[in-house]
């Protein structure tokens, strides 16, 4: 960790809030944003003064590294507030450590706590109100680092910048989604960069993907690179199988992303007396029980949906549908996660960080 004093962040506020101009009921996720924008720069071996400005385009040379070699990682988390008008923030400690081991796989400057946790508070107090009470409804919260400095040799960035946008976000119910189990393409390998939120990962995602929508599935849920027999992740969630009444899950890896909504699945199955394990978990494993009747739900966890229940996958040209689970392990988590998100509910490990 780079050891750097902490500066107070310098701010120039927005003259009119935007904020009337958004129909919070009818949002096209990630499209509109707040008035507001953190970032900071690194130059000459440090982060410098770290500074909150209205939300605008920014001038980057075409040179600039990260559109050459996509040397760029990011997050993603939330903000809630409660009926009372109180904002939380969940584990946002634990983006912060994640956004840094992401940023060392990729050779970028790890950004101090401090300077993470100021900005991150100080720009949620100033769009507070972009933050809606009611269940589901959050505010998205976008940090991301990419090399800024403009030059196209092959090489790590001298110059990077950090950056915080947020972008309201609708209690959204996507439906129930259909995936197929990937045979051919691989998201991520052995001592590659899969455990990272590393931009490429994401674009490499977008073909493949296209392919299986054609096919009528949303999403793929990958199979390790080697043999393509075990079940990994999603893409942008962690997957979890309902086998009679035990939950199974991939044990993280450096293929698999460390998701946070899956540990706090883990601790909360741990704490209802739910059985989970954590192992591998193999294609015909789950074929197997999708025939014999014992596999009761597969679901997908991750900040932007929390749970989304899968009801229906393919591998080799043959269709498993999966029936409604009458007590649904993934309805039974997703509302008990989203009540401790918005102060409905307990909050016995302290995730939940108030903004004040
Ligand atoms: C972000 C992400 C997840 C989910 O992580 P959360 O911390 O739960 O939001 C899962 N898989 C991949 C590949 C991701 O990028």
């Amino acid at each position: 960790m780079t050891e750097q004093k902490y500066n107070e962040i310098d701010i120039v506020k927005i003259e009119k809030t935007k904020i009337n101009d958004v129909d919070f009921n009818n949002i096209d996720f990630g499209r509109k944003f707040t008035d507001h924008m953190f970032y900071c720069d690194f130059v000459d071996g440090a982060w410098q003064q770290p500074k909150i400005v209205p939300y605008q385009p920014m001038t980057i040379e075409p040179s600039a590294r990260v559109f050459h070699y996509g040397q760029a990682v990011f997050e993603g988390m939330k903000a809630y507030k409660d009926s009372n008008g109180n904002a939380f923030l969940f584990r946002p400690e634990d983006n912060h450590k994640r956004i840094n081991i992401s940023a060392a796989r990729l050779a970028i400057p790890e950004f101090p706590k401090e300077y993470f946790m100021k900005g991150l508070t100080t720009l949620m107090q100033m769009d507070k109100d972009w933050i809606k009470p009611g269940a589901g409804n959050s505010l998205y919260i976008r940090p991301f680092v990419f090399a800024f400095e403009p030059a196209i040799s092959a090489a790590p960035a001298q110059a990077y910048r950090f950056m915080i946008i947020c972008s309201p976000a609708k209690a959204y119910y996507t439906g129930k989604v259909r995936v197929l189990f990937a045979e051919k393409y691989s998201r991520s390998a052995d001592g590659g960069v899969g455990f990272a939120k590393a931009a490429g990962n994401y674009a490499a995602q977008f073909y493949p993907t296209s392919l299986a929508q054609k096919k009528g599935y949303q999403q793929i849920i990958w199979t390790d690179a080697n043999t393509h027999e075990y079940l990994e992740e999603a893409g942008t969630m962690n997957i979890f199988f309902r086998i009679n009444d035990t939950l199974i899950t991939a044990p993280t890896s450096d293929r698999i992303l460390d998701g946070i909504t899956r540990k706090s699945i883990i601790q909360l199955a741990q704490d209802t007396n739910i059985a989970v394990e954590v192992r591998r978990i193999s294609v015909v494993e789950i074929k197997e029980a999708a025939r014999n009747g014992s596999l009761k739900e597969i679901f997908g966890t991750g900040t932007a949906a929390v749970i989304s229940p899968i009801s229906a996958f393919e591998h080799a040209e043959e269709v498993f549908e999966i029936p409604d689970a009458s007590d649904s392990y993934a309805t039974l988590f997703k509302k008990t996660l989203m009540d401790i998100q918005q102060n409905a509910a307990e909050d016995k490990h302290g995730w939940r960080y108030e903004i004040k």
